[in-house]
């Protein structure tokens, strides 16, 4: 789960990362009673939204910049005007952009030197790596790819928690000066403790600045939480946005269901989540695309495949819909009783490739044969996986 800048940053706080003074407003309303809690003068205004790349994106009206600058809080009134409710195309929300509907006012800033610095699970190891580079402010994809040098990574052994010698060679490599070192060792250290407390899968600061007062702050903030364990925090839970989620992923979360839309237009209906990888794999191998990741579990309902095809079909960009399961807990039966019934109820105009193995195959390809309805049947996943590909192209 993925949280706003503002709500990141309330966070910040609380674990002692600093921040500058900065006020949310989440309605029109609301503008003017957040300025007036930030004192005159040069005023951030900043679109709220799940994605990065807002300073350099631009508003579907030609406006510019979901970042801006204002030397007045007279100004950073009328641009918020103009951001609210406003959709914001970055590198990073796709074509179709977000709707802006929250700002962030922040007291600007005094630039030093803008700083990169992310704590992340570094799959690999199993652990957390702190990234830190003196390349921040531009897109950390691009110093990555060209100059990999600059981005240095410290592994955290998760027992023993952040070292005192890790905190200094992250300094050492950023090259602060004495003063810095003392406010970003202390700025490290609270990041670490947020990261770890929080059960965080990711927490971005883009830029990490230091000012010409001789102190560090987070200019920027972007965290996500590993989903699995947000029932211990409760009260990060309560910030979850459902504007910022695809709303079939969000339906899908409330069936039980593990979703994900893809750009494909081959819908798939898989149980298991290795067989829905491969599922995928395999609709790529004969030259189709998947328009998403689906599993229904290794026990699912009739009520959660019907669920599952309404959600399927939600996608305007699906055009067949291949049905893969393996039947070891899952009775094949209790699965094509659900397609019969989903295809009924939807009216189903689109092929539909069905391959079911496993515990009660016989009976489960029974009630699709007897069923009269028009469902194509595959041998094996290859077989499946051609025949759905053929029938959509
Ligand atoms: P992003 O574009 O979505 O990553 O949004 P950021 O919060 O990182 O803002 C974009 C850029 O605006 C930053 O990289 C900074 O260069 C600039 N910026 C943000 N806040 C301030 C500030 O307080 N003072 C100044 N001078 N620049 C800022
Ligand atoms: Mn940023």
């Amino acid at each position: 789960m993925n949280v706003h800048e503002y709500q990141a940053k309330a966070l910040f706080e609380k674990f002692g990362v600093p921040v500058s003074a900065g006020a949310a407003a989440r309605t029109a309303g609301e503008i003017d009673a957040a300025l007036a809690r930030l004192p005159e003068g040069p005023t951030m205004v900043k679109a709220q939204i799940h994605a990065g790349g807002r300073g350099k994106g631009t508003f579907k009206d030609g406006f510019k910049g979901g970042v801006k600058f204002c030397p007045t809080k007279a100004e950073a009134r009328e641009i918020a005007g103009r951001m609210l409710g406003n959709t914001l195309v970055t590198a990073q929300t796709g074509p179709a952009g977000r709707v802006v509907r929250a700002l962030y006012f922040t007291e600007a800033s005094a630039i030093k030197k803008e700083y990169y610095l992310a704590i992340l699970l570094d799959r690999a190891t199993s652990r957390p790596v702190i990234v830190a580079s003196t390349e921040g402010g531009v897109e950390i994809e691009k110093v990555a790819h060209e100059t990999p040098e600059k981005l240095h990574k410290v592994l955290v052994d998760p027992a023993y928690g952040l070292a005192d010698f890790q905190v200094r060679e992250i300094i050492f490599k950023l090259g602060f000066n004495p003063a810095e070192a003392k406010s970003a060792g202390k700025l490290i250290r609270s990041l670490y403790a947020m990261f770890w407390e929080t059960d965080a899968s990711m927490i971005e600061i883009n830029p990490l600045i230091t000012t010409p007062a001789g102190g560090t702050l987070a200019l920027d903030a972007k965290v996500s939480f590993d989903d699995n364990a947000l029932f211990r925090h409760p009260e990060i839970l309560a910030l979850r946005d459902l504007n910022e989620e695809d709303p079939k992923e969000v339906e899908a979360s409330k069936a039980g269901l593990s979703y994900i839309a893809l750009d494909g237009n081959i819908a798939c209906l898989v149980n298991g989540a290795g067989l829905a990888m491969s599922t995928m794999d395999i609709i790529k191998h004969f030259g189709g695309n998947p328009a998403n990741f689906l599993d229904v579990g290794g026990g699912a309902t009739k009520e959660q495949v019907s669920a599952a095809f309404r959600i399927i079909l939600g996608d305007p960009h699906v055009k067949g819909i291949f049905v893969n399961i393996f039947g070891g807990i899952m009775d094949c039966n209790v699965i094509a009783l659900g397609i019969v019934e989903a295809v009924r109820e939807t009216g189903l105009k689109m092929p539909l490739v069905v391959r079911l193995e496993g515990n009660n195959v016989v009976a489960g390809k029974k009630t699709l044969a007897d069923s009269g309805l028009p469902i194509t049947s595959g041998d094996s996943m290859a077989d499946a996986a051609g025949k759905i590909v053929k029938l959509v192209a």
